[in-house]
């Protein structure tokens, strides 16, 4: 019997863990990805002997990775070099006024009680919850494909959810243990991550502080992007086919059934199709009115991640005064919060973050320069112009040189801006988005847009729009359950 044919729309984390997977049960597996790199979200550009990669800068959950590559009887080394950063990263409360996150947690415990005297305590504590929460949500939770509130009426599942306050806020139940405004700040950071603000955010997630300070910040050594590398090499290894250039302008539905895949590249004959390109694009551009899962005004009501302005920028001197991650807090973060989700704006006074990978990786540019992201959380779908990203871009600069004190805007060697319409025009990002839905207290689980086409019988979604949510572990998780879920139904098992 000719094996069926699997089409994977996107060559994102998400797309291409389901493609590999479905591979490995024996099916045919085409990837249609629109742009000339897989990758999606996390794609390199280099230019002046500098590689930047374009999205995610920090490795976490490690053991995620480990575990992806476990499934192919592969280990992580097998593809790339991992190092652990210590410090994990540092944070710029003000000049001469930072915390520096260490990897040994004894110096971490006594960091805290230099900061807050007896909140080393607090902290051991707070990060045992944490580390519960991560094996609970790590193992059950986050493999759930979250079809309906049904899977979580396991009994042993009702128990451990009392444990972990699934109903508290991130705000909330880190104040619970520490007072002090710098603590608080340091440990409510890793939920930006997940696209909300610690007060709408639920505090199952402190399990992201587990991840953040006991397992660490990692690096692969020649950057984020060779976990696509990886990916894509193993994909192949398995017979995996990627149509790179190749946008998906429609999918064809017969009867229910999906039974072509229409490109700016000519038709691919589908049995099977698995959508990892943005939800929303997807759900209302490429499948017609009566097989769409939601309506615009669900798409329109969702809380979307933040969108980000990018600038990618290679200098031509070395600094001492930073670290690889370094996280500029120096200014209200309740305002930029408002500013992004409440009363979306341009920042009054942006929060910003810039990573140096070549502070760890002489790879990423050439001697005597240094590698720059500079990244600062914006509303989704503001008004985007040249004008106003050059206006923030000379803000951050400003602000980095009075905070480290290193100079560097006349040694500019690189530059390139990346923000709002960028993500529309490169991902058909749902109004700009950089990382898909925020994992709001209402958009959690079994309430996120679904993994199955409700209208179309060969057909789920899977990436950082629906379960388990935005981020490169979540992805490459994302990929794992969808295709778990397409074998059943390709096997008449569901
Ligand atoms: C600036 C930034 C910083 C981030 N930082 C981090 C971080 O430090 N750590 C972390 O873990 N995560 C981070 N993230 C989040 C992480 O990168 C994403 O959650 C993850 O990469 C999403 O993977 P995905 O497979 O869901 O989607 P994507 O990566 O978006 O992949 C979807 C793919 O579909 C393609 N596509 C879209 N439409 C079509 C079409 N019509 N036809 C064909 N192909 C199409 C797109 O081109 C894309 O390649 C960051 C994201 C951004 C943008």
């Amino acid at each position: 019997m000719t094996p069926k044919n699997i089409v994977v729309i996107g060559a994102g984390f998400s797309g291409m863990a389901a493609a590999t997977l479905l591979a490995k049960q024996g099916y045919q597996v085409t990837v249609l990805e629109k742009n000339d790199q897989a990758g999606g979200r996390a794609r390199i550009w280099q230019d002046k002997g500098f590689t930047f990669d374009m999205g995610p800068s920090w490795y976490w959950m490690p053991d995620v990775f480990e575990n992806y590559f476990a499934l192919f009887g592969k280990k992580v080394a097998d593809f790339y070099e991992l190092k652990r950063l210590d410090p994990g990263y540092r944070v710029y409360y003000g000049k001469n006024d930072t915390i520096d996150v260490p990897a040994d947690l004894a110096a971490l415990y006594q960091l805290f009680e230099q900061i807050e005297p007896g909140s080393s305590k607090g902290l051991r504590e707070f990060l045992k919850q944490a580390e519960y929460k991560y094996q609970v949500g790590m193992g059950e939770y986050v493999f759930k494909p979250s079809h309906s509130v049904t899977e979580y009426f396991d009994l042993s599942l009702i128990k451990k959810s009392l444990g972990i306050q699934l109903l508290t806020s991130m705000s909330k139940h880190v104040r619970q243990y520490f007072k002090n405004p710098k603590l608080v700040k340091l440990l409510e950071f890793p939920v930006l991550f997940l696209g909300a603000t610690p007060q709408n955010t639920p505090a199952m997630y402190s399990m992201m502080n587990y991840a953040d300070l006991v397992l660490g910040t990692w690096y692969p050594q020649g950057g984020m992007n060779r976990i696509v590398q990886a990916m894509v090499k193993l994909a192949e290894g398995y017979g995996v086919k990627f149509r790179l250039n190749t946008e998906v302008q429609s999918i064809k539905v017969d009867n229910k059934v999906a039974s072509t895949v229409i490109t700016n590249k000519g038709e691919f004959k589908a049995d099977f199709v698995i959508a990892g390109a943005d939800y929303e694009h997807v759900d209302q551009s490429l499948v017609d009115k009566p097989h769409q899962n939601y309506t615009a005004q669900y798409w329109d009501s969702r809380t979307m991640s933040p969108s980000s302005l990018l600038y990618y920028v290679g200098i031509s001197k070395k600094l001492k005064n930073i670290e690889h991650h370094n996280l500029f807090f120096d200014e209200d973060f309740e305002l930029h919060a408002k500013e992004i989700y409440t009363e979306p704006q341009w920042p009054t006074k942006p929060l910003f973050y810039v990573s140096c990978a070549s502070k760890t990786d002489k790879s990423v540019a050439p001697d005597g320069c240094e590698n720059l992201f500079f990244l600062m959380p914006l509303a989704p779908d503001l008004q985007d112009s040249e004008q106003l990203r050059e206006k923030y871009f000379n803000l951050m600069v400003t602000r980095f040189e009075a905070i480290t004190g290193e100079s560097i805007r006349d040694h500019i060697v690189v530059k390139r801006s990346y923000a709002m319409n960028d993500f529309k025009t490169d991902y058909h990002s749902f109004k700009g988005n950089a990382y898909g839905l925020a994992n709001t207290i209402t958009q959690t689980a079994f309430l996120k847009p679904s993994m199955r086409a409700k209208k179309i019988k060969n057909m789920l979604y899977t990436g950082q729009l629906t379960v388990p949510g935005p981020g490169v572990p979540p992805a490459l998780i994302s990929g794992q359950v969808v295709a778990y879920e397409a074998i059943k139904l390709l096997e008449g098992t569901a």
